[in-house]
């Protein structure tokens, strides 16, 4: 059960050192028990009290991280069951399945997505590895997919296949997944010699829980709760109810991201797999199995994932100054837009497009698009002159064409003054309308 502020005062040195950056014990002890400062902050607490806190203010929902290196993946970490309290932080991550026989085609299938999007990449980032009765054809599968970069999901409820899976694979850190009621002790065993996470999976929540409380029994830290994949309606009623049971009531052995096998909910139905997805990236699935990805899956389904895995708080910005795009230097001419990343990476790419050099000037516009930058003043002739003052924007560029987005075409007049001997031209409202404007403004 969560403590209160008072009860962990109790157990502080009370010495009000300051050391933890709280001016007081008991403020440490208040913001420890709403859950924004972790216990360990406080250097001098003793062991006696830590072991006494440590369940009590440990975080509802464990976070850990599978794959390695470059494909290393955060897991879990939420501490909210929606996203206008506060932020979700670990972007569900998609998994395509496969058979072992199939899976030189699934790796070249899975590397046809990758893209960026607002500075993120976006990429089929696990595979999903069933097995199918052969160990060796498995383990072989595993080593192909390690190879190729991926990080793998290892489906089987077969501890000698996971073993010999594991022992061709474990430095890529995959994750286990096959742990059930009659076979824990041995997959549990498993994941601790492997050192990989561990995922779990029972008929029905009861079965799961007792699973999961024997699994940490064994030592398991890094767990994964497999929704199961009986029929739609209870994987999403097992998916939030779980989710619920760790943030709502404080329950501990639910508090482990979860997988979502959508293949096995709508096996060869693209489309409605593609429902699912869209659903359960809403609804609380860590990582979500499907059969396939394509574009046509991809874009809206990592979009919708990007627009919820991003603190509403925070605007998405990029950083103030100059880019110089297609070679441009000194003699190039500047266009300039706001600071909003969505904006800013769509103006760029069309004057990537347009294949003309040109110098991208990017202000502090609080990070808006463009009209409500200025209608909340944070776009106007005074902002842009201070901006080019403070980046020393004339003595680094020669030329003296400034292209301001349609959509502030009124600006025009009050920056011909602001900004004396620069020429201000308006560009088109829409960005897809820059790359004809472009060359005929180069030609001009
Ligand atoms: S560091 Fe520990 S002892 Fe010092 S003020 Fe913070 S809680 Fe108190």
């Amino acid at each position: 059960m969560a403590l209160k502020g008072i009860d962990i005062f109790k157990l502080t040195p009370k010495t009000n050192c300051k050391d933890c950056g709280q001016p007081t014990c008991m403020a440490f002890a208040m913001k420890v028990a709403q859950g924004t400062v972790q216990i360990e902050k406080c250097p001098h607490m003793s062991a006696e009290a830590l072991d006494a806190l440590g369940e009590a203010t440990a975080p509802p929902m464990k976070s850990f991280r599978i794959g390695a290196r470059d494909e290393e993946y955060a897991l879990g970490g939420e501490t909210v069951l929606f996203r206008h309290d506060k932020t979700f932080v670990s972007k569900p991550l998609f998994a395509i399945s496969t058979a072992p026989d199939a899976a030189d085609t699934t790796i070249a299938h899975a590397c046809k997505i990758d893209y960026e999007r607002i500075g993120e990449r976006m990429c089929v980032e696990l595979i999903y590895l069933e097995y199918s009765g052969d160990k060796a054809a498995f383990a072989e599968a595993a080593k192909k997919v390690s190879a190729a970069g991926r990080t793998l999901v290892l489906a089987t409820t077969d501890a000698d296949a996971a073993k010999e899976a594991l022992a061709a694979t474990s430095d890529g850190k995959p994750l286990l997944n096959g742990a059930n009621p009659s076979n824990h002790e041995t997959f549990a065993a498993l994941a601790l010699e492997y050192g990989v996470a561990l995922g779990v999976t029972a008929d029905n929540l009861d079965a799961l829980y007792d699973t999961v409380r024997e699994v940490e029994k064994a030592g398991v830290k890094d767990i994964v709760l497999d929704v199961g994949a009986i029929s739609v309606k209870d994987a999403f009623a097992n998916a939030v109810q779980i989710r619920r049971a760790a943030l709502k009531s404080g329950d501990h052995s639910f508090g482990y991201p979860s997988i979502v096998n959508v293949s096995a909910l709508a096996p060869g139905d693209a489309r409605m797999q593609t429902a699912l997805a869209s659903v359960f990236i809403l609804k609380y699935g860590s990582i979500i199995v499907m059969d396939g990805m394509s574009y046509a899956q991809a874009l809206p389904l990592y979009g919708l994932r990007q627009n919820i895995f991003t603190d509403p708080q925070k605007p998405m910005t990029v950083e103030v100054g100059i880019y110089p795009i297609n070679g441009a230097d000194e003699n190039s001419l500047c266009a300039l837009t706001v600071d909003f990343a969505l904006t800013y990476f769509i103006v760029s790419g069309e004057i990537e497009r347009a294949g003309v050099p040109v110098n991208l000037l990017i202000p502090d516009a609080g990070g808006y698009s463009v009209l409500t930058a200025w209608a909340a003043g944070k776009l106007s002739a005074g902002s842009i002159a201070k901006f080019i003052k403070e980046e020393d924007i004339e003595s680094k560029i020669k030329n003296r064409n400034l292209l301001i987005p349609g959509k502030v075409a009124v600006l025009k007049g009050e920056l011909e003054e602001s900004l004396p001997g620069w020429k201000i031209v308006v560009a088109p409202n829409e960005a897809v309308s820059l790359v004809k404007f472009l060359k005929e403004f180069k030609a001009a």
